[in-house]
């Protein structure tokens, strides 16, 4: 019996908690370097992932027509509510304390909370001076920069970029291949991550972690239920209660798959048909979305990156909680909408803050099914977006049954044609129904 990754997992957890306990001595030898390899290999991902997605993500943009007004407003979007949701994070981990009262320490650790930089430094510091020697330290703000500036390049010098975005599209395939293997090895990673855990930090450590993923599913619950629709009520004048029900078969796609590009294409259709955005305005802002308007992952990151600094007793001020929603919405918009991802690009936050990144090893456990719980609250801000942009664009939804209906059966045989050859668009499809009025009055 071929059993679910998930499922596998689970057995994975519970076997590394078991090991912890009972090989206790056994652990650290032969254990722990499993969870170790497993952790370089994830960090391996960060630099090509972030690359060639923000790169790929850019050069997206440049087929859209009208794309100065909705990229404005789609930005304007994504900005404000990835600030929203990881504001939301840090109050709740700041009340909540997942990770207090941790007996960790930061002794031989590389990255201590003292070495964070000053906000203006940080300014500084993403711009990029020397890309190879960024590629190759990992420094991540730069590495975005300099892809968002080489997408808006490869876009303006037009049929002379074709070679290097064929380049990147093959290398982004090819990475993600990887990234595939290498979550495949998730179970074997969690297993020896949960074993040194329990092993060394006792079996009370799972209780912090417990409360760590309930305050992420508290924070995702109030901004996926309260905070979204009252932004799409007011800026979107849609019934939320009426987009969800359109966009069940995307996000039931999205939960268990963890990956809001994996739910793309549902997410197009139930929007374009059954809310009836028009496709210009989900091809930009859902496609572009996806990877980098990422509310639930924002949101995570923040509630991670305090639980990970409270388990090593590290105090984040105002200003390190500051700097935290800032790089938030970067190392989300630098995540692939892959399983896993934002995982992997948290690195950038832990940085900026100067948390120890090995701290990423106590929230692995639980980060599979937090992923199943955050994607579908991506894809959920994402969709909202849309409505909203063309709300404020003062296009008219019209979803499918609502559609004038192709009588003359010549006529609807060639909208399916159209159909065929290109991209559901309601405008098009209007157009052909206004010749067929016309056909039939002469
Ligand atoms: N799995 C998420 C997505 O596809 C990204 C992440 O948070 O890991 O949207």
């Amino acid at each position: 019996m071929k059993l679910k990754l998930h499922t596998k997992i689970f057995v994975g957890i519970v076997l590394g908690v078991l090991a912890g306990v009972f090989l206790k001595d056994l652990t650290p030898s032969f254990i722990t370097p499993f969870g170790q390899i497993f952790m370089r290999l994830l960090k391996l991902l960060v630099i090509p992932v972030v690359f060639t997605s923000v790169t790929l993500g850019i050069i997206s943009i440049g087929d859209t027509k009208h794309l100065g007004s909705i990229s404005a407003k789609a930005f304007a979007y994504f900005i404000t509510t990835g600030f929203i949701a990881t504001s939301i994070g840090l109050i709740l981990a700041n009340t909540i304390k997942p990770g207090a009262g941790s007996v960790l320490t930061t002794n031989g650790l590389h990255t201590i909370v003292e070495k964070a930089p000053p906000i203006s430094e940080l300014f500084i510091t993403i711009a990029p001076q020397n890309i190879f020697e960024s590629l190759s330290k990992g420094e991540i703000l730069p590495v975005i920069i300099f892809a968002i500036l080489l997408g808006v390049a490869l876009i303006s010098i037009g049929d002379k970029g074709k070679p290097i975005v064929s380049f990147f599209e093959a290398a982004f395939a090819a990475i993600m291949k990887i990234t595939d293997w290498i979550i495949s090895l998730t179970p074997i990673g969690v297993f020896a991550l949960s074993a040194n855990t329990v092993a060394t930090l006792g079996i009370s450590s799972l209780l912090s972690v417990v409360t760590y993923f309930f305050t992420v599913i508290l924070g995702l619950f109030i901004h996926a239920a309260f905070v979204l629709p009252l932004i799409l009520k007011i800026f979107g004048n849609y019934s939320p209660v009426a987009l969800f029900r359109n966009l069940l078969p995307a996000l039931a796609v999205a939960g268990p798959t963890a990956s809001s590009s994996a739910a793309l294409p549902l997410t197009m259709e139930c929007l374009n048909k059954g809310v009836g955005v028009p496709n210009k305005i989900t091809s930009f802002v859902v496609s572009v979305g996806t990877t980098i308007d990422m509310n639930g992952t924002a949101l995570y990151q923040g509630v991670a990156v305090m639980f990970i600094a409270q388990m090593y007793g590290i105090h984040l001020d105002f200003f390190h909680q500051l700097i935290i929603v800032l790089t938030a919405f970067l190392a989300s918009a630098g995540a692939a909408a892959v399983p896993g991802a934002g995982l992997v690009t948290m690195v950038i936050i832990l940085n900026a803050v100067g948390v120890p990144i090995e701290g990423l090893s106590l929230i692995l456990p639980v980060d599979r099914i937090l992923d199943s719980c955050r994607t579908p609250v991506n894809l959920w801000s994402n969709s909202c977006g849309a409505v909203i942009v063309a709300n404020l664009e003062g296009e008219k939804l019209q979803p499918e049954t609502e559609k004038p209906q192709i009588l003359h059966p010549e006529l609807k045989e060639k909208s399916c044609d159209l159909k065929k050859a290109m991209p559901y668009d309601s405008e098009r499809e209007l157009e052909v129904v206004g010749k067929g009025r016309d056909f039939f009055k002469h």
